[in-house]
């Protein structure tokens, strides 16, 4: 896989390039905004570690005009340690997970490998269930060939599902996959979420297994 690497202090990046070219990526780095928001605009990347404090151009505003310009690969940010509003406004500009500093290079792998096996996962973009078609790609869905207007969480809900349909999925499981951070993951959502998504499918399509979660059932039809 291909990674960019943005840290304006030279131990940490020298740190984070060696840690992530030892675990069999390439790597590619900067360390000012403008030569990281150029980088991310003109080349592809699998993902990218973006530190927030940046000469220059600062990461936030690196972020926000790479969503604004459709480069949608995933983005795990590094921040000050315990700066929450720095975590919220990074998810608000469009970062997929982040870090606070200090942090085990191990972690940052870890959350590396996450992020690059959800990429893969909405990589393989098309599933069908009976008569919903859905492309993550495209982040579109299709019943018996009419287009459904999906929430994202709805979206995100339902790729899960269809991915791993006939499976029965916990709400622990579910939330984990709307919601990658701890602090935000609330089980009792996911009911609601379920419910208005229900509302949306042809009916019987989301069974409720007692006790254990949700199911999509596929019928032959379609
Ligand atoms: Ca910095």
């Amino acid at each position: 896989m291909r990674i960019l690497v943005v840290e304006d202090e030279p131990l940490l990046r020298a740190q984070l390039v060696g840690a992530i070219a030892a675990a069999g990526h390439t790597v590619e780095q900067a360390d000012d905004g403008v030569q990281a928001q150029y980088l991310g605009e003109v080349e592809d990347f699998d993902a990218v570690v973006l530190d927030l404090g940046l000469p220059l151009l600062d990461g936030l505003s690196v972020l926000r005009r790479w969503r604004s310009a459709k480069r949608n690969m995933p983005v795990l940010i590094l921040t000050a340690r315990g700066n929450w509003q720095d975590k919220v406004a990074g998810m608000d500009a469009g970062a997929d997970d982040y870090l606070a500093k200090p942090f085990h290079m191990e972690e940052l792998l870890a959350r590396l490998r996450a992020l690059l096996r959800r990429r893969g996962e909405h990589a393989s973009a098309q599933w069908q269930c009976g008569p919903i078609w859905l492309d993550t790609r495209q982040a579109r869905v299709l019943v018996d060939g009419q287009p459904l207007v999906l929430t994202s969480h709805e979206f995100k809900l339902l790729s899960l599902l269809m991915q791993r349909k006939g499976e029965v999925l916990s709400r622990t499981e579910l939330s984990e996959h709307i919601y990658p951070q701890d602090s935000d993951r609330d089980s009792n959502t996911i009911e609601v979420f379920v419910g208005r998504l229900r509302k949306k499918l042809p009916a019987g399509s989301i069974e409720t297994v007692r006790g254990l979660g949700y199911r999509l059932l596929c019928t032959d039809s379609a």
